[in-house]
């Protein structure tokens, strides 16, 4: 137990930084010593974005698509960014920013980034609908700054970004240590749609590698002097095409494979036995810095962390005359798991659902059919709620 309370003594700082656009059989060819030292100490994985193919949360591998899925752990059918325009987020899906300032209004927030709607309208900077939060520390906006960030053809002026981007975030750490801080670069994208699968683009993924590795300088600056424990996590935001490596957006095996890198070691078995998922992201960084989720937003979020006791993975649902045929694995074999059936959807619209308890069963049972000839509709959401972590998914009736 001592040990315990020692770990819980330290602070517990998150950085996570997207890196645009590399599938993962590029970050793989590709010499990354930065990112190996990192996973060294944790661990790389293969992941996934692009929700469900082919069923209702199927999301675009676009990039504001696939960042608001890190930050809000859900899928687009329900945080509604469905492309680089950001027209319409639903906020009532929150990001890791509010749910952290919700519940430790006094903990520092970061964001060093290109792309300004990162802060203004995916984590809402000052926006009501988004609960008013504002990041206490951020270096952005150098993209609409040609003075002295000329725009060239090449877009060498991009990589000079992430530079800057990336000296903002090391001196952010090593000075001030923000509890949570976003890194975004954004130059290896720039590449991959120029030069597709190329020489420019694997030295921009080298590039990328190398501003990383100052990042991570700056982490074990402060883990070596201050009580800190620190979680780190490098990922992508989708692949590219598997013909050129030019474009992405579609549903194809190399635009949704993906790639995490994390210095945390003790991972869980979902995370060792299933391919994680960028909505993961979300629920492991709430759960290393103790975030709590209510009951009605923990019953939306579609990601499961990738630390700590995981009851229940890979669940389905499957429709036919009057029935839910639910499945999943237990991944702890204690506990017992209930399942709910809502025949609305009214979170979206920021009001309750109506949920029916259905059934109560042990964990490891991992399938049961339930009638809902009751329970009519043409729409079902279905929770299952275990000891240690919830899941959910939507049923479309067939009839
Ligand atoms: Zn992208």
């Amino acid at each position: 137990m001592t040990t315990v309370a020692v770990c819980q003594n330290k602070q517990k700082k998150v950085v996570f930084i997207i890196a645009d656009g590399i599938p993962a059989d590029v970050v793989e060819r590709v010499q990354t010593p930065n990112l190996d030292a990192i996973a060294k100490e944790g661990r790389y994985m293969r992941a996934f974005v692009g929700g469900e193919k082919e069923a209702y949360s199927q999301t675009p591998t676009i990039s504001a698509v696939g960042y608001n899925s890190l930050l809000t752990g859900t899928w687009v059918n329900k945080h509604n960014v469905w492309d680089n325009d950001i027209k319409a987020p639903n906020y009532n899906y929150w990001n890791i920013f509010h749910f952290l300032k919700q519940q430790y209004p006094i903990k520092k927030t970061a964001i060093y980034s290109s792309w300004t709607d990162n802060r203004t309208k995916l984590i809402g900077d000052s926006v009501a609908a988004a609960g008013n939060i504002h990041p206490d520390y951020h270096a952005d906006g150098y993209e609409l700054d040609t003075i002295n960030f000329p725009h060239d053809k090449q877009r060498d002026f991009m990589h000079k970004i992430d530079e800057t981007v990336t000296e903002a975030a090391s001196a952010g750490i090593r000075n001030n240590a923000p509890d949570l801080s976003w890194v975004y670069l954004e130059y290896t994208d720039d590449m991959g749609h120029m030069y597709g699968d190329s020489r420019e683009f694997y030295n921009a993924v080298s590039m990328m590698d190398a501003q990383v590795g100052k990042i991570w300088s700056a982490i074990k600056y402060r883990k070596e002097r201050f009580s800190e424990d620190w979680l780190v996590i490098i990922t992508t935001d989708h692949g590219r095409d598997e013909q050129t490596g030019k474009s992405h957006g579609g549903q194809s095996q190399r635009q949704r494979n993906t790639w995490i890198v994390t210095n945390c070691r003790n991972l869980n078995n979902y995370a060792l036995y299933y391919q994680p998922a960028i909505v993961d992201i979300m629920p492991t960084i709430a759960r290393f810095m103790n975030i709590n989720f209510s009951e009605k937003r923990r019953r939306e979020i579609d990601g499961i962390p990738l630390i700590g006791k995981v009851s229940i993975a890979d669940m389905k649902v499957n429709y036919f005359q009057n029935n839910l045929d639910i499945s999943w694995k237990a991944l702890e074999p204690d506990g017992k798991v209930k399942i709910y059936v809502s025949a609305t959807n009214n979170f979206k619209e920021s009001k309750p659902d109506n949920y029916q308890l259905m059934e109560e069963l042990p964990v490891n049972r991992e399938h049961f059919v339930i009638d809902v000839k009751k329970v009519k509709s043409s729409f079902y959401k279905v929770i299952m709620e275990g000891r240690y972590n919830s899941v959910n998914k939507r049923s479309i009736t067939a009839d």
